[in-house]
C-alpha cells in the first residue's frame, strides 16, 4: 500500500541518518585519537630466510578505541584517507616508530631497519622529506634503519612527483620498499625509474606454496626479476615452514608472517627482542 511504502522510506532515511551520524561520529573520533595519542604501534618481525638474523620490523598500526575494543588498520585507514586524515596519521607513525627505535637502542637492542607503510598522499607531499629530515635529527637515527613501504597503485598515481619526494627520502639514507608486490595494476617501468632497494611478495601469492605450481611460478619470477634488478625480496605472510623452506630455495632474502612472529605491541616486541630473537 501507499502507506506501508511510505513507512518503508521513513525507515530507510531514518537508517541513513543514523550510519551518516556514526560515521561523523567515528571521524570526530579518529581525529582525536591522532592528536591526543590514541593510537599505538604493533611491530612484527622480518627474518633473514635461513633465520638467523633479524632483518628488521614492520611497523602496523592500532587504534585501541574505548569502547569497541582494538581495532586494525582495515577499519579506519581508508576513513582516514578519505577525510584529509591519512598525513597527520602518517606523520604520527613516522614519529612513534622513530622514537620507539631511538627507545629500544637505548635499552641495547637494536633494531636494524624499521618499515613503515606510506599511503598515496604523503609520495604527493613534499614536505614529507623535511619531516623525516627532522625526525631522524631529533631521534639521532641514521637514515638507512627507516624504510618506507609504499604499494605500485600509490606509486602510479603520479610516478613523477612519486619520484621526486622518494629521491629526496633516498638522500637522507632512507629505504624504499615496494609493498603487495604483483597485486596493483601497473607496468614495470617503475622499478626501472624510481629509487627502490626492495619488493615484497604480497602474501595472496604465499598462501599456495610450496603446492600450488601457479603461485610457485610467480614467487620464483618475482625473486628472479628482483635479484637481476639488483634488489632485495621480502615474503609476507610465511604461515608454514613448507612454504618458509621453499621461499629460501627461491632466494628471498627475508621472511615476514605469522611462522616467525605475529605482529605484537610493544612490550611484547621489546620481550621478544631480548629473548627470543635470533
Ligand atoms: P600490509 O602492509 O600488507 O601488512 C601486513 C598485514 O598482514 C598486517 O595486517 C599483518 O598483521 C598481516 N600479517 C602478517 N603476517 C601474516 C601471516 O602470516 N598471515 C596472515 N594471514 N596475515 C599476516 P594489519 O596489521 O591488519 O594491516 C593491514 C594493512 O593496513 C597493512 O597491510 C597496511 O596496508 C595497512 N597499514 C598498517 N599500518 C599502517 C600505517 O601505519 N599506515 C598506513 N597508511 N597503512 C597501514
Ligand atoms: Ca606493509
Ligand atoms: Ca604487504
Ligand atoms: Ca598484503
Amino acid at each position: 500500500s501507499r502507506q506501508g511504502e511510505r513507512q518503508r522510506y521513513l525507515f530507510f532515511v531514518e537508517g541513513l541518518n543514523e550510519a551518516v551520524e556514526s560515521r561523523q561520529r567515528r571521524l570526530r573520533e579518529l581525529r582525536n585519537a591522532i592528536d591526543d595519542g590514541g593510537l599505538t604501534l604493533w611491530f612484527q618481525p622480518q627474518l633473514s630466510s635461513d633465520r638467523r638474523r633479524l632483518s628488521g620490523l614492520e611497523a602496523l598500526v592500532r587504534w585501541p578505541h574505548p569502547s569497541d575494543g582494538l581495532l586494525a588498520p582495515d577499519a579506519f585507514i581508508p576513513l582516514a584517507e578519505e577525510h584529509d586524515l591519512i598525513i597527520p596519521l602518517g606523520e604520527w607513525v613516522l614519529k612513534a616508530a622513530c622514537r620507539q627505535l631511538h627507545e629500544w637502542q637505548q635499552l641495547g637492542l637494536p633494531v636494524p631497519r624499521l618499515a613503515v607503510n606510506l599511503g598515496a598522499r604523503h609520495l604527493l607531499d613534499s614536505r614529507l622529506p623535511g619531516f623525516v629530515a627532522d625526525l631522524l635529527r631529533d631521534y639521532e637515527l641514521p637514515g638507512h634503519c627507516l624504510e618506507v613501504e609504499v604499494t605500485e597503485s600509490t606509486v602510479m598515481e603520479d610516478i613523477t612527483r612519486s619520484e621526486e619526494v622518494l629521491s629526496r627520502l633516498v638522500r637522507l639514507g632512507v629505504q624504499v620498499a615496494v609493498d603487495d608486490f604483483g597485486t596493483g595494476h601497473s607496468s614495470l617501468a617503475y622499478l626501472k625509474r624510481l629509487p627502490i632497494q626492495r619488493i615484497k611478495i604480497d602474501r595472496s601469492f604465499i598462501a599456495g606454496l610450496p603446492d600450488d605450481a601457479q603461485d610457485r611460478a610467480i614467487c620464483r619470477t618475482i625473486a628472479d626479476l628482483s635479484h637481476s634488478l639488483g634488489l632485495q625480496v621480502v615474503a609476507e605472510g610465511v604461515e608454514t615452514t613448507a612454504q618458509a623452506a621453499a621461499l629460501q630455495q627461491m632466494g628471498c632474502n627475508d621472511l615476514q608472517g605469522f611462522l616467525l612472529a605475529r605482529p605484537g605491541p610493544i612490550t611484547r616486541i621489546t620481550h621478544w627482542l631480548r629473548h627470543e630473537a635470533p
